[in-house]
């Protein structure tokens, strides 16, 4: 990909554009996805073979019935710039494993 800033070709989604200084992973983070566990596992492990970074907050989501069990609502994140090409990447597994 190329920086969204001057549009330099960057070699790695973490480190700073080595032009401008732009950082990838100190921009805004946005939720892409909100997923339950395990699905968690697959996405974060998915994007990361694609060297995206990838912010995962898992919560107990607590207002659950007891006899459902513990239950994590899982948020994927992933950098404002980057949001475009991991939608893409997962819709495309998604399509795949179907
Ligand atoms: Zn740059």
């Amino acid at each position: 990909m190329n920086c969204p800033e001057c549009k330099q070709p960057l070699t790695s989604y973490t480190e700073d554009c080595p032009n401008c200084g732009f950082s990838i992973i100190n921009s805004p983070w946005i939720i892409i996805s909100k997923v339950y566990s395990p699905d968690d596992m697959v996405i974060e492990s998915l994007l990361k073979s694609f060297g995206l970074p990838v912010k995962v907050s898992r919560r107990e989501v607590s207002q659950m019935p007891v006899n459902i069990g513990p239950l994590a609502e899982v948020e994927i994140a992933v950098p404002e710039c980057l949001v475009e090409e991991a939608r893409d990447l997962l819709e495309g597994a998604i399509n795949t494993d179907i």
